[in-house]
C-alpha cells in the first residue's frame, strides 16, 4: 500500500483518542445562554493566559476574523492589510461584503512585513473624500514565519499615534509563540502574550497545529467582545452546546503546545533533506511551512512535481506557491519518504 502523507495544512489532523476522549466527557450547556461550563473555561483560561479581559469562541477563524474587524470598525470604515493576508485576501471580501468597511491593502515584503512609511501614508486624514481609517491588521505567524517583534512594535505604535485599533490575525500563535520562546530563552505562553501584547485583539485558531477539530478564538476588552457577540450571532456562529469542541481546544491548550517544536522540527529535517537539489527554490522553515518554487530554466519539470507527489500518495497545495505542512499527523519517516520520493523525481 502507498504511504500517505498529507501535507496540504496543518488543519487537516484528526482528533488524537486522548483528545476525542475529552470531548466525550465534556460538561455542556447551551452557550446561546451563556450555560456551557466548557466553552465558558475555553474563555476565561486563553483570555487570562494571553492577558485580555475577555474572549469569545467561535466555529472558524474567519468568523473570528470578521467578527473583530466589524467591531472595531463600522460602515465606511477602513481597515489597513497585508495584500496577502488572511483577513484580506482569504476570507472571501467578508469585511467589505457584509461589513462595507473597505480594506486598505498594502504590499508585503517576502518577510510579511508591509513598509513602515507606506503603513503611515495610508493612514487617510480626516477628510470628507476619504473612508475612515480605523484599523490595523497584522498576522503572526506569516506563511509560516515568525514577525519581527520590532517590526510589530513600530507597526502598531504608527497606528496608535493615528489613533487606530490594532488586530493579531493569529492563527498560527503558538507556532509563533514556540519560535519566539527559543529567540527570548522564554517559557512558550511568555513569548506569546509578548506577541499579542500590541493588539487590542488577536483571533487564535485551534484547528490548526493545535489539532483541534473545530474553532477559534477571539480575545479582547470585554467591550469589544460584547460587540463581536452581536456580530457572531449575526453570522450565525453562536453554537448551543459548543462545550463538545471547546473541550478539544482546552484539550489542546494543555498537551499540543509545546509538541509544536516536533512540527517545525520535521519542517527543518524536510528541508535539510530538499535543500541541495539544484532545481528547487526553497527557503529555511521558521515554524511548520515549506514553501517551493522552480529554480529558472527547471520550469517545466517542476510542472510535473506535484502530479507525480500526488501517484505517491503525497499531497500538497499552494495557490501561489507550492506549500509543505507539516503537523500532529505526519511523522519522521513520513517526511523520509517524501524527501526520497522529491529527490527521486528531480534526480530524473
Ligand atoms: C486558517 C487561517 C485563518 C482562519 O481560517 P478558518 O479556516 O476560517 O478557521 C485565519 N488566518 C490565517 C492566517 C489562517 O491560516
Amino acid at each position: 500500500m502507498t504511504r500517505r502523507v498529507d501535507l496540504r495544512s496543518d488543519t487537516v489532523t484528526q482528533p488524537t483518542p486522548a483528545m476525542r476522549q475529552a470531548m466525550m466527557s465534556a460538561a455542556l450547556g447551551d452557550d446561546v445562554f451563556a450555560d456551557d461550563p466548557t466553552v465558558n473555561l475555553l474563555q476565561v483560561t486563553l483570555a487570562k493566559k494571553l492577558g485580555f479581559e475577555q474572549a469569545l469562541f467561535f466555529p472558524s477563524g474567519t468568523q473570528s476574523n470578521l467578527a473583530a474587524i466589524l467591531s472595531h470598525c463600522q460602515r465606511g470604515d477602513e481597515y489597513i492589510v497585508g495584500q496577502m493576508a488572511h483577513t484580506y485576501r482569504w476570507e472571501a471580501g467578508g469585511a467589505a461584503v457584509l461589513g462595507s468597511v473597505q480594506p486598505q491593502p498594502l504590499e508585503q515584503a517576502a518577510n510579511g512585513q508591509m513598509d513602515l512609511a507606506k503603513i503611515e501614508s495610508s493612514i487617510k486624514p480626516d477628510d470628507a473624500h476619504f473612508a475612515m481609517t480605523k484599523l490595523l491588521t497584522l498576522e503572526n505567524t506569516w506563511a509560516g514565519q515568525l514577525l519581527d517583534h520590532q517590526y510589530v512594535l513600530d507597526a502598531t505604535s504608527i497606528a496608535k499615534k493615528h489613533q487606530l485599533k490594532c488586530h493579531l490575525d493569529g492563527a498560527r500563535l503558538f507556532n509563533g509563540a514556540v519560535k519566539q520562546s527559543i529567540i527570548d530563552s522564554s517559557s512558550v505562553w511568555e513569548a506569546a502574550s509578548k506577541m499579542v501584547a500590541p493588539f487590542d485583539s488577536v483571533s487564535v485558531c485551534f484547528s490548526k497545529g493545535l489539532g483541534a477539530p473545530v474553532g477559534s478564538v477571539l480575545c479582547a476588552s470585554a467591550e469589544l467582545i460584547q460587540k463581536a457577540k452581536r456580530i457572531r450571532k449575526m453570522a450565525g456562529g453562536a453554537m448551543r452546546q459548543s462545550g463538545f469542541l471547546a473541550a478539544a481546544a482546552l484539550y489542546a491548550l494543555d498537551h499540543h503546545i509545546e509538541r509544536l517544536q516536533q512540527d517545525h522540527d520535521l519542517a527543518s529535517r524536510l528541508y535539510a533533506g530538499l535543500q541541495n537539489i539544484k532545481a528547487l527554490d526553497i527557503g529555511p522553515p521558521q515554524t511548520n511551512m515549506i514553501f517551493l518554487a522552480a529554480k529558472p530554466g527547471f520550469e517545466e519539470q517542476f510542472k510535473g512535481f506535484t502530479a507525480f507527489l500526488n501517484q505517491n500518495g503525497i499531497l500538497t497545495t499552494g495557490s501561489y506557491q507550492l506549500r509543505f505542512v507539516t503537523h500532529l499527523d505526519v511523522n519522521q519517516d513520513d517526511i523520509d519518504y517524501v524527501i526520497e520520493k522529491t529527490n527521486a523525481y528531480f534526480s530524473n
